[in-house]
Parts: structure tokens; sequence; C-alpha cells
């Protein structure tokens, strides 16, 4: 639909809350907090890339902090990083369009 917004699923909601760029209890209130004051015309490459971290980084159990390419600069307190993902060389790009 062309519009500059940052819809937020599941996926979303746990990673900005765990990154700590919102603190939201729900995907509806994330949703509200994350689009205030966006950025303009990067909100879908967000989206998709944040899709992405979500189903194959930061998952819901198990997730991967050693080889997570924001783990700088996430607030999380309960990383995992005694895992067996740690590794120097992060292969995930932030760059995904669709
Ligand atoms: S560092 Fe860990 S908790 Fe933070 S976004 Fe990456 S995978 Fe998720």
């Amino acid at each position: 639909m062309d519009r500059d917004i940052c819809p937020v699923d599941t996926h979303l909601h746990r990673t900005l809350n765990r990154i700590g760029l919102v603190k939201a209890k729900s995907p509806d209130k994330t949703f509200f907090a994350i689009n205030k004051n966006f950025p303009k015309s990067i909100a879908h490459s967000f989206h998709t890339n944040l899709i992405r971290l979500g189903r194959e980084i930061c998952t819901p159990k198990n997730y991967k902090c050693g080889i997570c390419p924001v783990e700088n600069i996430c607030k999380f307190s309960d990383k995992n990083l005694n895992n067996n993902f740690i590794s120097e060389n992060r292969p995930f790009m932030l760059l995904d369009n669709i």
C-alpha cells in the first residue's frame, strides 16, 4: 500500500523490546511506540530485517546473541552468549528489501 510504516508482529515486538528500542507490553503498543518518530523511507526495510532477525537469530528460545549483528547495542539483560553460535564473523546482513 506504499505506506511509510513499520508493521509489528510477534517477531518485531520481541526483538524491539529485547534490544531496548521500546518498552511495551503488547504488539499494538510497540507499533505505536516505534512508529511515533520513525525516520522516513526505511520503515519497510526495518520491518523486514527485524522479521528476519527474529526468525533466525533472536528467536523466542535459544536465541543466538553470539552471532547477532546488533549485540553491541542490545540492552537485553539475559543475553545468550554461552552457546555454540559465538563467532567473530557475523554474516547476517541487515540489507533485506522485499
Ligand atoms: S543480542 Fe540477543 S537478545 Fe539482543 S537482539 Fe541479538 S539475539 Fe536478540
